[in-house]
C-alpha cells in the first residue's frame, strides 16, 4: 500500500495525541525510543483480532478500535501493570477512511482515558487484521506485580463486575439496540472496560490474578493448573447482570444463566484470588470500584475445579470455554 501508506499512518495515527514524557521518540522513524522508568519492570502483551472470528466486518469500527485496545490493556491490569504504550499492527483489506476514522475514534478515546501512547505499527494491505502490543510498568519485588501461579489452599476466589453478558450478546445474532437491556449486553460485547484501576489496587493483596477472556471455568483453570492447586466455586454466587436476568428467559433451574457465567468468554473481568489475612484490604480497596468484586469460591489443595449450587449440590457446566483450534 505504497502510496497512500504514508498518509494513512500521518493522517490516522500520528500526531493525535498528548506526548507521554518517557516517550522519547514516537511514531515517525524506524523505532520508537522509549525510557522505562527506573525501578520497573516492562510488561508486554499482545492480542490480534481477525475480522470474522473476533468481530465481523459490519461491527462498529469505533467499537472494533475500543476493543482492541482494550482487550489489551485487561492483559495489564490481570498483571497489576499501569499502562503506557501501545503499537499497532493493521492489515486492511482498502484504505477505507471512514472505517479508518471511527476506529481511530474508539482507539484513541480508550488510549487517552489511561494516558496510553500509540508509538509505532505496522499498516500493509490484506485481510482485515488488528494486532496491539501494549506495554506497561509493574513495581519491584513481590508485591509489584500480579500471577498466575500465586494461589494457595484457603485463599478466597473473586471477580469483578458480573459474566456472561458479553456471551450473551453474542448468541443474539441481531438483538434489538432499542430494548436496554440487549443495549447493555451488546455494549459489554462490543466496549469491554478493562479493570485496570482494580488491577492496579490488587497488587500485594491478591495472590493470583488472570483476567476473564474465555470463560470463568477456564481462565480460573489456568491459575489452578500454574499455581498446583483445585477449587471449588459456588455456582449461586456467580454475579448476573440485571441484563442477562432479564434476557434470559425458560431457565427455572438457571443452568443457562449459569452455563454463559460460567463458560462465556469477552467479558475481560478479573479473577483473583485472596489469603483470609488480606480480605479486609480487598474490602477496603474495593469501596471505591463501580464494578465491585464477588467472592464465587476457595481454593483447594486437591486438583481440579468443582462446582457446586448454594445448597452444596453439585453442579456440572455443560460445555467448556472458548479454544479457537477445538
Ligand atoms: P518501516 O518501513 O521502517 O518499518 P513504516 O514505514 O512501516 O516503517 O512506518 C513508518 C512509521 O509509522 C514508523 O514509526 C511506524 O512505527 C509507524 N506506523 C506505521 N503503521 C502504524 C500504525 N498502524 N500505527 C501506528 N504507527 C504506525
Ligand atoms: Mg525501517
Amino acid at each position: 500500500m505504497t502510496n497512500t501508506e504514508f498518509s494513512i499512518i500521518e493522517r490516522f495515527f500520528a500526531r493525535r495525541q498528548k506526548t507521554r514524557s518517557d516517550v522519547v521518540l514516537g511514531i515517525g522513524d524506524d523505532c520508537a525510543l522509549l525510557a522505562v522508568p527506573a525501578g520497573k519492570t516492562l510488561a508486554v502483551s499482545m492480542d490480534l483480532l481477525v475480522c470474522g472470528v473476533h468481530f465481523r466486518a459490519a461491527d462498529d469500527p469505533a467499537a472494533v478500535g475500543h476493543k482492541a485496545l482494550a482487550v489489551n490493556l485487561s492483559d495489564l491490569a490481570a498483571q497489576g501493570a499501569e499502562p503506557a504504550w501501545a503499537t499497532l499492527g493493521l492489515a486492511l483489506p482498502a484504505p477505507d477512511e471512514i472505517w479508518l476514522s471511527a476506529f481511530c475514534d474508539g482507539f484513541f478515546a480508550l488510549a487517552d482515558r489511561y494516558a496510553v501512547q500509540l508509538v509505532g505499527g505496522d499498516t500493509t494491505r490484506g485481510p482485515l487484521t488488528i494486532a496491539v502490543q501494549v506495554h506497561g510498568f509493574t513495581g519491584a519485588g513481590k508485591t509489584g506485580d500480579l500471577r498466575r501461579d500465586g494461589a494457595c489452599p484457603g485463599d478466597h476466589i473473586f471477580v469483578t463486575g458480573t459474566l456472561g453478558d458479553a456471551g450473551l450478546a453474542l448468541q443474539h445474532a441481531s438483538p434489538e439496540p432499542e430494548n436496554v437491556h440487549f443495549a447493555h449486553l451488546l455494549n459489554r460485547l462490543q466496549r469491554p472496560t478493562p479493570r485496570v484501576q482494580q488491577g492496579l489496587d490488587l497488587r500485594g493483596v491478591a495472590s493470583a490474578a488472570i483476567d476473564i477472556s474465555d470463560g470463568l471455568a477456564q481462565d480460573l483453570g489456568h491459575i489452578l493448573q500454574r499455581s498446583g492447586s483445585g477449587a471449588i466455586l459456588n455456582v449461586d454466587a456467580l454475579p448476573l447482570s440485571a441484563a442477562l436476568r432479564a434476557v434470559i428467559t425458560n431457565d427455572e433451574t438457571g443452568t443457562k444463566a449459569l452455563g454463559l457465567a460460567l463458560s462465556a468468554g469477552d467479558d475481560y473481568e478479573l479473577c483473583f484470588t485472596v489469603p483470609p489475612a488480606r480480605l479486609a484490604e480487598l474490602e477496603r480497596i474495593s469501596r471505591s470500584w463501580d464494578c465491585g468484586c464477588t467472592p464465587v469460591g476457595l481454593i483447594e489443595t486437591e486438583p481440579g475445579l468443582r462446582c457446586s449450587r448454594g445448597d452444596g449440590s453439585p453442579f456440572r457446566p455443560n460445555k467448556g470455554g472458548y479454544e479457537h483450534f477445538s
